[in-house]
């Protein structure tokens, strides 16, 4: 299959992208490297350093294209507070060029890279994609109104779309932006590292980690996968985990105890999130294969920055 990744330079798209590469397709990735990384991609990906808002240039790209995952986004929540204008030009504004851009074209699918972010402060755990959203970020909006462009678009053009809600992902070569660090390649490279684990608010706020591999699982069957059209379906593990016991199982995970500092007063975020995968696992045969610790066990064992600091 001829298929293209928009945003397939960063952390989940290059998996992605290098992934079905090894498989045998043909794979085509756009990103602006405004995150994301070219030197990251097998070397038989093909390459365009670009903008998702540049239609011209996507419709040219997208001649042939069988699926399109469109992952571009900026992805910081805190960031998003102070430039909600961005995130909405790029976010939404992306969205909707790559799905002109994919009439215009005759690509026949696209699968969209969501957040459970959207679900925001929740009273029923886990949560589930029939509940009302409550998004509490710009990030958040943008993700939910790129859903709602995807499948309202999608479905007025015949385009095929699939919106998958990603937990918090995890795994090799998560980048540890200045903005906002986040929480589990934080607390590898400190405790490997032999610095202090910060612990924002009680310690007891509890988030689903899903581990590359899985993610990408999610995506290539969405992508495949007959009778999905207009599903948006959670991709987590449905194992709600909080920040002390994430920090126990990076110290079993690292080997090492970690020394832990409290910041009682900024918690941030929502106190509970964690996926009903009901759906995707009907759906698409989703079965998260790593737990948490054999999933930090890989990232340690896979990414240089990590590994280096067990050796030494
Ligand atoms: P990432 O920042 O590593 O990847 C996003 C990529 O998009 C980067 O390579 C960046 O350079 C590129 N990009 C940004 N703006 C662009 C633009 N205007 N044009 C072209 N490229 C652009 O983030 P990630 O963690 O790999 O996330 C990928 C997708 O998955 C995003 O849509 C994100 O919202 C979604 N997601 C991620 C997680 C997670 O835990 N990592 C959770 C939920 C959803």
């Amino acid at each position: 299959m001829r298929l293209l990744v928009t945003g397939g330079a960063g952390f989940i798209g290059r998996a992605l992208a290098n992934r079905l590469t090894r498989e045998g397709h043909e794979v085509w990735v756009i990103d602006d490297l405004s995150v994301g990384d070219e030197a990251t991609l097998d070397p038989a990906v093909l390459f365009t350093r670009g903008d998702v808002n540049d239609v011209p240039k996507l419709w040219t790209l997208f001649q042939g294209v069988d699926c399109v995952f469109h992952l571009a986004a900026r992805v910081s929540v805190p960031q998003s507070a102070l430039y909600p204008r961005e995130y909405s030009a790029v976010n939404v504004g992306g969205t909707v060029s790559v799905m002109e851009a994919m009439r215009d074209a005759g690509v026949g699918r696209v699968v969209l890279a969501s957040s459970g972010a959207v679900y925001g402060e929740q009273p029923v755990q886990p949560v589930h994609e029939a509940l009302l959203p409550y998004p509490d970020s710009p990030y958040a909006v943008s993700k939910l109104a790129a859903e709602h462009y995807v499948h309202t678009i999608g479905a007025l053009w015949g385009i095929e779309t699939v919106c998958l809600r990603i937990f918090n992902a995890y795994g090799p070569g998560q980048q540890l932006p200045a903005s906002h660090w986040p929480v589990l390649p934080r607390f590898l490279s400190q405790t490997l590292g032999g610095g202090s684990v910060v612990i924002y608010g009680d310690g007891k706020q509890t988030r689903d980690y899903v581990f590359l591999d899985d993610v990408v699982d999610a995506l290539v069957s969405a992508a495949i996968t007959e009778d999905v059209s207009r599903l948006t379906m959670n991709i987590g593990t449905g194992v709600g985990v909080s920040v002390e016991e994430l920090v126990v199982a990076v110290e079993q995970a690292a080997g090492r105890r970690a020394h832990m500092l409290r910041n009682v007063q900024h918690a941030g975020g929502v106190s509970r999130l964690c996926a009903d995968i009901s759906l995707a696992t009907a759906k698409l045969n989703y079965r998260p294969a790593s737990e948490l610790e054999a999933g930090l066990r890989l990232t340690i064992e896979r990414d240089s920055r990590f590994a280096g600091l067990v050796d030494s």
